[in-house]
Parts: C-alpha cells; sequence; structure tokens
C-alpha cells in the first residue's frame, strides 16, 4: 500500500486524486486537509479512513470534530493543521493541491519529513522555488510534476538526458478569450471568464487561464522544475489542448505528449511515477481528430503573461510579488471590486512599487506577500 496525504482534497485537483485512490484500492490515505468545506471533507473521512483532518477555519474544524466523534480520526486546524497533515508519519507522498501561497510552508515541512511531493500548487514554486528544489535534492525527495503541461514535459523527458534539453514548448489553450484585442475585453465580467474551453477547474486559476498568468506562472514553474532559464521556454497557443507540452533537445527532436484534456492523467502519473497504469476514460481518435494548431501567444493583449516573463528572469521576491498581486486581484475581481483589465494592472503597480530582494528567505517571501497584499487595499 502506497501511503499519501492530500492538502486542499475537497478541490478540483483532491477530489479528481480521492477518485484514483478509489479506483485502484492499493493507495492508503494517512491525512486530508481543507479550507472550510466540511461537509464535503466528512464523506472523504468516512470513506477513506486518514488518521489526520485539517480544516483552515477554528470553527468549521471545531465543527468537523464534533461530527466524526465516532472515528478514530484527529483533527486540526490553521496552520499547525496544515503542516501536520503535511508531515503526517505514515505518509510517503503528498500531493500539494492547496490554491495560492499557502502552500509554501506545508511544502517545506514536507520536504523536510522527507515526503515526495505530487506537485499541483504552483503558487508554491513561482515564490519559493529557490528553497524548494534544492532542500529536495538536500534531502533526495521527488518533486513530481501534477499540473498537466509539466507531467507532460516530465514524461517528454522520460529516457531522454535532461543534459541535452535545449527547450521547452509550454503549450497553452489560450482561454476562452483568445483572439480578442483588448477593447473587446474590458466588459468582461466574472461568469464570461469562468467559462474554459476544455479544463474543468477551480475558480482561481479558471480566471488564472483566461487571462493567460496561469501560463505564467507555468513558465516560473517549468523554470525550477526542470532547470532551465525563462527564455529557454516558448508559450506556444494549442488551442485543442491536444498536445500538453513539448521539449526540444540539442539534436532539434522534438517530443510531446499528448492525451484528452483530463488531470486524472498527470496526478496517477505522479503518484505511481514510474509506473503506467490503467486509466479509464477517453482516448484520443487519430482518425476523428482533423486538425492540431498552433499560434503565437499574443502577449500585448495579455500582458500578465509578459509580466510573469520578466519576474521569471528578474526572480528573487519579484515573481512572490507577481503572484501574491495576482492573487489578490483575482480575488477582488471574483468579488465584483475591479474590473477584469484591472487584474494585470495591479500586478503591473505592484511590481513596479518593489524593491526586489535576491534570494528571500521563506520569511522575506511572506513579508512581500503582506506588503503586496497592503500596498493594493491602500489603493484598490
Ligand atoms: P480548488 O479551488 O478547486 O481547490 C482548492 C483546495 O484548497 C480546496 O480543497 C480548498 O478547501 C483548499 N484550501 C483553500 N485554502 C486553504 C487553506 N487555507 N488551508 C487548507 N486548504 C485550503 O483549486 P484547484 O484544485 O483547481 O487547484 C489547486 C492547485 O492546483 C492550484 O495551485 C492550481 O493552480 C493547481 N492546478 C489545478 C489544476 C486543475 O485542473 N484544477 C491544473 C493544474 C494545476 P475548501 O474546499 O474547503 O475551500
Ligand atoms: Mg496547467
Amino acid at each position: 500500500m502506497k501511503k499519501i496525504g492530500i492538502l486542499g482534497s475537497t478541490g478540483s485537483i483532491g477530489t479528481q486524486t480521492l477518485e484514483i485512490v478509489r479506483t485502484n484500492k492499493d493507495i492508503e490515505v494517512t491525512a486530508l486537509a481543507a479550507g472550510s468545506n466540511i461537509e464535503l471533507l466528512e464523506r472523504q473521512i468516512r470513506e477513506f479512513k486518514p488518521e489526520l483532518a485539517a480544516v483552515w477555519n477554528p470553527d468549521r474544524a471545531a465543527e468537523l470534530r464534533d461530527r466524526v466523534r465516532d472515528l478514530d480520526v484527529k483533527v486540526l486546524s490553521g496552520m499547525d493543521g496544515l503542516l501536520a497533515a503535511a508531515s503526517e508519519p505514515r505518509s510517503e507522498i503528498l500531493v500539494t493541491a492547496v490554491v495560492g501561497m499557502i502552500g509554501v510552508l506545508p511544502t517545506i515541512e514536507a520536504i523536510k519529513a522527507g515526503k515526495d511531493i505530487a506537485l499541483a500548487n504552483k503558487e508554491t514554486l513561482v515564490t519559493a522555488g529557490h528553497i524548494i528544489m534544492p532542500l529536495a535534492r538536500e534531502k533526495q525527495v521527488k518533486i513530481l510534476p501534477v499540473d498537466s503541461e509539466h507531467s507532460a514535459i516530465f514524461q517528454s523527458l522520460q529516457g531522454g538526458q535532461q543534459r541535452a534539453l535545449r527547450k521547452i514548448l509550454l503549450t497553452a489553450s489560450g482561454g476562452p478569450f483568445r483572439g480578442k484585442k483588448k477593447e473587446e475585453l474590458e466588459n468582461i465580467q466574472v461568469e464570461d471568464a469562468l467559462k474554459h474551453p476544455n479544463w474543468e477547474m477551480g475558480k482561481k486559476i479558471t480566471i488564472d487561464s483566461s487571462t493567460m498568468i496561469n501560463k505564467g506562472l507555468e513558465v516560473i514553474e517549468a523554470k525550477w522544475l526542470f532547470g532551465v532559464t525563462v527564455d529557454q521556454i516558448q508559450v506556444v497557443v494549442q488551442p485543442q489542448s491536444i498536445i500538453h507540452s513539448m521539449v526540444e533537445y540539442e539534436d532539434g527532436a522534438v517530443i510531446a505528449q499528448l492525451g484528452t484534456p483530463d488531470m486524472k492523467l498527470p496526478i496517477q502519473y505522479a503518484l505511481y511515477y514510474p509506473e503506467r497504469r490503467f486509466l479509464p476514460g477517453e482516448r484520443l481518435d487519430f482518425g476523428e481528430l482533423s486538425a492540431i494548431t498552433f499560434e503565437r501567444p499574443d502577449m500585448e493583449t495579455f500582458y500578465g503573461l509578459q509580466l510573469a516573463f520578466e519576474a521569471g528572469r528578474r526572480g528573487g521576491s519579484l515573481p512572490t510579488v507577481f503572484n501574491a498581486a495576482n492573487e489578490r486581484a483575482v480575488a477582488l475581481f471574483l468579488k465584483r471590486k475591479i474590473r477584469y483589465l484591472q487584474i494585470p494592472e495591479i500586478i503591473r503597480a505592484c511590481m513596479e512599487e518593489h524593491r526586489n530582494i535576491l534570494e528571500p528567505t521563506v520569511e522575506e517571501i511572506l513579508k512581500t506577500e503582506q506588503e503586496t497584499y497592503e500596498f493594493i487595499k491602500s489603493r484598490w
């Protein structure tokens, strides 16, 4: 039995991870963590019987504790709860599927405890990649990508020589507003931005996909995962989401991973790496498939992507500012407090305001996050 913990078990990645556990029957769940959805968390606890459950919100944690009194499960709350869930002694792999920078400390805790990481939470690498990657090497733990593009890159690198990797071709669907110009995006409402053409995901990442800021975060994520510079990463728009990403080697060979858009494939691949297992679901039908098309990203309309390249190139604490400003701007947009096009405007203003710290410590990263939030609060 493989033993895993899941942070963010009630979300899109979390529930799909549990579907894989359900169909494979040889994974034991030792810890689950969520923000506040205790109704679903309770059902998960009853089905998967973890030893530990963590709920961010303390009132909701107390309520859950009461509801599962008949079971042998410890319920904790807050950051202590998340850290305990991340480092639960019996687990071998931690699936990090919380959304946002809240994932940084628990991921570090899990690596220190020797757990392999199945990493969905890209914001963690974006802000603390310079700490996470060396720590993982030191502790000899694997960072297994769950993000579909990064899993595709990882799969394309199997059997190859990472030394001979020349370029990463990171594919993007282009989101629901592909082909539109800035003027046409002025009146975009929350409902419009929440409609993704190919993938079903949590709200924050769906908005990030529509602004192409998700791709920007993925550029920085790929830089850390595969040890390349951001200038070795080319974003390629491939609207059908069939090619999940590609790598180009020194000799010009390009290797890609293709498939139907289903996050369960990268999740399962991370959990069983290097083994490949049967996964129920649709298959690509090359008799039916008419075309796979490519475009350059429109970095003027979607200039959040350009800002991500800049943050990734300059490094230090700037990617934290980029990420924190985006997290807050997206939250404000979802609450209908700002207009759609203000999301990249806010990020740009925050990046201009910031004095870059070159090798920020975790404390400096968290301080930068707070300062970014305060700056936004004072202006918007
Ligand atoms: P969701 O919004 O669907 O789920 C987020 C999860 O995190 C929920 O379980 C939520 O709990 C939990 N959570 C939020 N805040 C806290 C907190 N403070 N403490 C503990 N748990 C918390 O997000 P997704 O599953 O879509 O995304 C998760 C991560 O994976 C993100 O970083 C995203 O970028 C990345 N990712 C997602 C993909 C996808 O297809 N969805 C694809 C590639 C990457 P609750 O339900 O109680 O609020
Ligand atoms: Mg992705």
